[in-house]
């Protein structure tokens, strides 16, 4: 699907939060394939790999100096620390693409979406949640990348993050990966079509 069918300006900026497990990452991976014209932003990260995740693809790893030295230069359009590690959405890559008219989307946590919600008051707020929390634990014991303690963190957590749900525009139910992805792509071309974002449009077509 071309999702800048009428806006040929800036792109959209999507925001995806929900809690670890969610499966925030594989909805996103199917939306890469069903919308053109969309990337996901590169987070940078002191959390140590998972095996099989590579550099520059998953996230930038950095250790703490070095992540400190980028909050020192401003260098992240936000960041947060998440059970226990840094988290960052680096902010250049992510208005350059803006700028040529691609659809960006950040996939953070609640205090990172917070920090850009009030720059971005624009963009595209969606918080994604797993069918339930026993499904939630399951899908984070399945992964096998956490330690029981780091599980027990994760699963506190989801708690207090969901309760967030209501502070985004939309909630997306993962049940099934596909039907998640289209419902978020349904949300971006829904957006797309908001009056106020073609008001240009408008007058073109008056030949004004
Ligand atoms: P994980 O360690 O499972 O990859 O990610 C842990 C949490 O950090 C997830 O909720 C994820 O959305 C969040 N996260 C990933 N990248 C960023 C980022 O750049 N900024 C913020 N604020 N959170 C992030």
């Amino acid at each position: 699907m071309d999702n800048n069918f009428y806006v040929k300006e800036k792109g959209l900026l999507i925001v995806i939060s929900g809690p670890s497990g969610a499966g925030k990452g594989t909805v996103c991976k199917e939306l890469l394939k069903q919308m053109k014209n969309l990337a996901v932003s590169v987070s940078a990260t002191t959390r140590e790999p998972r095996n099989g995740e590579i550099e520059g693809v998953n996230y930038y790893f950095l250790n703490k100096g070095n992540f400190l030295d980028m909050i020192g230069n401003n260098e992240f359009l936000e960041y947060a620390k998440v059970y226990d590690n840094y988290y960052g959405t680096p902010k250049t890559p992510v208005l350059d693409m803006l700028d040529t008219g691609v659809d960006v989307i950040l996939e953070i946590d609640i205090q990172g979406a917070a920090q850009v919600r009030a720059n971005y008051p624009d963009g595209i707020y969606i918080f994604v949640v797993p069918p339930s929390i026993k499904e939630l634990e399951k899908r984070i014991t399945e992964r096998g990348t956490e330690s029981k303690e780091q599980l027990s963190k994760r699963m506190d957590c989801a708690y207090d993050e969901i309760r967030n749900a209501a502070n985004y525009s939309y909630i997306v139910i993962n049940e099934k990966v596909p039907v998640a992805a289209y419902q978020i792509a349904s949300i971006i071309t829904a957006e797309k079509c908001r009056s106020e974002r073609l008001e240009s449009k408008i007058e073109e077509i008056l030949g004004r």
